[in-house]
């Protein structure tokens, strides 16, 4: 094949590899690059640093045969979403990569041309990063840092009794993907199965909508959906001591979604409710500003749907889901890491 490994190529030049494609021309905001022993960056007066982390393992965040290319874009995508969800804009990133000497360099050349492609996208500039050799398994780490005004950040912890809550996009895409994948729900149309696994692959940060969100001053706390929608909702509900409802006749499902909840049912559902991964935002807003929504799905074209509401905390803080008026009980909540 004449694919040399990265055993071949040394420490240097897997660098080269990784970073050196990925590299374009200076970003904005960068005193100093790659190439020093830190970089420099400047954070104007007026605004807060927002800084996030993301770590994926071959093996338990992705399969050995993943298209490194797509992987590459789903790194960034999945820290940039978690920026949007902070309200802010994304400037500068850090990548980190354990590589084990079986990696071919074509494996590398595509990985990074992904993260390339993603970071030109998004127009977030690489300035620095690591590798090293791994003893078995590849571990990818992308640190993302962006800029927010002062003291403007959404976090998770402001949602107040009577707020309804709103979900970007559909819900349950990836997870389906996901499943498909993995030989589970193996009866879908074949258009299903590409627009279900795309969505899998290729999360798209809604960067326009959480800075158009904090703009407004709107959401009054906000999540991006990585570990599930009950387990996320829950995570508000914990920071801002309150409960909340959800109304599965509300939740939007794209057409694919819908073909498979009909053919699988209760478990398809569950698992549209649970199987995270969805990079879409949830938030809280008063009662009052649903106008107010609606001036954003037109600004950012995308489509925002109020899902249930957030109640008094009760005995402690906890997601109800309902379904033609009645409680639904849903076993297992959200993607739990360990
Ligand atoms: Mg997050």
């Amino acid at each position: 094949m004449g694919d040399k490994s990265v055993a071949n190529l040394g420490e240097f030049g897997v660098i080269q590899h990784i970073f050196a494609p990925i590299q374009s021309k200076q970003g904005e905001g960068v005193q100093l690059g790659i190439g020093d022993d830190a970089a420099c960056l400047v954070v104007p007066r007026t605004q807060d640093l927002l800084a996030t982390t993301d770590t994926m393992v071959e093996g338990i965040h992705f399969s050995s045969d993943a298209d490194p290319y797509l992987l590459g874009q789903k790194a960034l995508a999945v820290n940039l979403s978690d920026i949007a969800a902070m309200g802010g804009l994304p400037r500068w990133y850090l990548l980190s990569m354990a590589v084990p000497n079986r990696t071919s360099q074509s494996w590398l050349e595509e990985f990074a041309r992904g993260v390339k492609a993603a970071s030109e996208m998004f127009h977030v500039a690489l300035v620095g990063g690591d590798t090293v050799r791994s003893n078995a398994k590849i571990v990818i780490t992308v640190q993302m840092l962006g800029l927010i005004g002062q003291h403007r950040a959404v976090a998770r912890s402001g949602a107040q009794v009577g707020d309804r809550l709103y979900l970007s996009g559909t819900l349950g895409d990836s997870a389906f993907g996901l499943a498909h994948l993995l030989g589970k729900l193996p009866a879908m149309l074949a258009d299903d199965v590409s627009y279900l696994s795309r969505r899998h692959h290729l999360p798209e940060p809604r960067i326009q909508l959480g800075m158009a969100l904090q703009d407004a001053a709107l959401a009054h706390a906000c999540i991006d959906v990585s570990d599930g929608l009950l387990a996320d909702l829950q995570h508000i509900c914990e920071a801002s001591q309150v409960s909340a409802v959800v109304d599965v006749e509300k939740l939007p499902f794209s057409e694919s979604a819908q073909r498979v909840i009909a053919q699988y049912g209760r478990s398809a559902l569950e698992l549209a409710l649970t199987g995270g991964e969805d990079y879409e935002l949830l938030f809280a807003i008063s009662p009052g500003a649903a106008d107010q929504v609606e001036k954003i799905v037109h600004q950012v074209g995308v489509s925002l749907v109020e899902i249930g509401e957030v109640v008094g905390v009760g005995e402690r803080p906890g997601v109800v889901v309902r379904q033609g008026g009645e409680v639904l009980s849903i076993a297992q909540s959200g993607w739990t890491h360990f």
